[in-house]
C-alpha cells in the first residue's frame, strides 16, 4: 500500500478532523468527527471502531471534507446532521428555528405531571419552533387536545415537516404573537412553553452555533432575557381556565425576577423545577 493510500484510513481521517476541531475551540471534538463521518459513511460509531483500517475512497472524503470544513466555522453539528433526537421523536432541524435543547425534554414530564386526570386537557404550546414539546405531546399524552402557535410561519412549516417525518399528525396549529392569533374564547388547562429568555446582553458570550445560527427570534427575549417570558406569564392568565396551570422554561437566575414580576396578578401558587444540572429551569404558576 503506498503511502498516501495508508494516510487515509478511517482512523487517520478521524484524527485530523478530530485535532482541526480542537484547534477551533470545538468541545467534543471527537464526537463531532465520528459522528459526521458515520454521516457519510452510513455507519455508526460502533461501525466506525471495526473499520478503522478501511481507506476512504476520493468520493467520501470529499463529503467528509466539506462538512469539517461547515462544522469548523462553528456550523452546529445538528444542522449538518440534519436530525437531532428529542425524547421519542427525531426531529428535522435547520435555521428556522432553534436547536432542540436536551433540558426542555423535562418539560413534557411537568407537563404530563400536572394534568387533570380523568379528563380530555386542552393544551397550548407557545413558540412551537421546531416542534419538540408540541410534538412530544400529541406523541406521548394521549387524552389531550393540543394546540401549538409560533410568530414565525418558516417555524410552524418546520413543525408540520417533523409530524410527517414522525408519522404524526399536527393540527391546531396557529401563527401567533404569542396569543394574538389565539380565539379569545379558548380556554387552556396547561399552557407551556420555551419562550425566547436569552439577554441580549449575552450575545458576545454565546458559542458561535448558538449565536450565528439559532434564530435571534428564537433566542433573545429582550436586553436582559427575562421580558418576554414576563409578558407572556402576564397574557397567559387570561387564557387559563381556574386551576389551570402555565408551565415554562426560563433562564439560569430568572426565577426570582419572573416570580416578583407575576405577583401582579393573582397566581394561586408559584414553583420552580431543576434541569439536569441542578438549575431553576422550569417555572409553574398555578392560576
Ligand atoms: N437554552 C437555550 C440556550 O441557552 C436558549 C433557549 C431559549 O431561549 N428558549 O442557548
Amino acid at each position: 500500500m503506498s503511502e498516501t493510500a495508508a494516510a487515509n484510513t478511517l482512523l487517520d481521517i478521524l484524527n485530523k478532523a478530530s485535532d482541526w476541531f480542537k484547534a477551533r475551540g470545538i468541545d467534543n471534538h471527537r464526537l463531532d468527527a465520528q459522528l459526521l463521518l458515520g454521516h457519510v459513511l452510513g455507519m455508526k460509531r460502533m461501525d466506525l471502531y471495526m473499520n478503522f483500517d478501511r481507506p476512504l475512497v476520493e468520493r467520501e472524503l470529499d463529503r467528509f471534507r466539506a462538512l469539517i470544513k461547515r462544522r469548523g466555522a462553528r456550523e452546529p453539528l445538528q444542522h449538518l446532521l440534519g436530525e437531532t433526537p428529542f425524547r421519542e421523536l427525531n426531529l428535522k432541524v435547520d435555521r428556522r428555528a432553534l436547536i432542540p435543547r436536551q433540558e426542555t425534554e423535562l418539560i413534557v414530564d411537568l407537563v404530563r405531571k400536572h394534568l387533570e386526570p380523568g379528563r380530555p386537557n386542552t393544551i397550548l404550546d407557545v413558540g412551537v419552533g421546531a416542534g419538540p414539546i408540541y410534538l412530544s405531546i400529541v406523541k406521548e399524552i394521549t387524552n389531550c387536545t393540543v394546540h401549538g402557535c409560533d410568530i414565525s410561519a418558516d417555524a410552524l412549516q418546520l413543525t408540520r415537516e417533523n409530524a410527517a417525518h414522525n408519522g404524526l399528525a399536527a393540527g391546531n396549529l396557529t401563527q401567533s404573537d404569542l396569543f394574538s392569533g389565539i380565539p379569545e374564547g379558548l380556554r387552556f388547562d396547561c399552557i407551556v412553553s420555551n419562550p425566547p429568555y436569552v439577554g441580549e446582553n449575552e450575545r458576545q458570550h454565546l458559542q458561535p452555533e448558538v449565536r450565528d445560527f439559532d434564530p435571534a427570534l428564537a433566542l433573545f427575549g429582550g436586553s436582559e432575557g427575562w421580558e418576554l417570558p414576563s409578558r407572556l406569564i402576564d397574557a397567559a392568565h387570561e387564557r387559563l381556565r381556574e386551576g389551570g396551570i402555565l408551565i415554562l422554561e426560563i433562564g439560569a437566575g430568572q426565577a426570582p425576577v419572573l416570580i416578583a414580576k407575576a405577583a401582579s396578578r393573582s397566581w394561586k401558587s408559584l414553583s420552580t423545577s431543576p434541569d439536569y444540572s441542578g438549575i431553576d429551569r422550569f417555572l409553574l404558576l398555578h392560576k
